[in-house]
């Protein structure tokens, strides 16, 4: 696995430096709109440690980052009127990981609805 580069985007997003549209924040993790939504509401959760993916982090910081998807997405989901949602991580290119920090997606769902790809 290739070094954590603090140049990624999401780096320069926990570090104000790019823009984002935020909709939670603690000490240890960051959600926000994604940029090109697979549905409404594509949220990516991130944790505030360098970590390039899930083989990167520790237990009780990923313990943490889980607790907190766990509590948002049903919010999520209500505030949009959703159905349902999804959770989606890729590790490595060969997998479809584009942005080399770990970040969990949450794609809310509604019943008949197709994900834009
Ligand atoms: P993929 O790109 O195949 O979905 P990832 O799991 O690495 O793989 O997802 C990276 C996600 O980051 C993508 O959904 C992409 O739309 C999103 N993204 C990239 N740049 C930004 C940005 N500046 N702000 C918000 N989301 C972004």
């Amino acid at each position: 696995m290739a070094a954590y580069d603090d140049d990624n985007i999401f780096a320069k997003i926990l570090r104000g430096e790019i823009p984002s549209f935020k909709v939670y924040e603690d000490d240890r993790s960051f959600a926000f709109l994604d940029i090109m939504p697979r549905s409404r509401g594509h949220t990516l959760v991130i944790p505030k440690v360098k970590a390039t993916d899930l083989t990167d982090i520790g237990h009780d910081d990923l313990a943490n980052l889980m607790s907190v998807v766990q509590a948002l997405s049903p919010k999520i989901r209500d505030a949009l009127g959703a159905e349902g949602f999804m959770i989606q991580q890729f590790n490595g290119a060969a997998a479809g990981q584009t942005v080399f920090h770990l970040h969990i997606h949450i794609i809310p769902r509604w019943e008949g609805e197709s994900l834009k790809p």
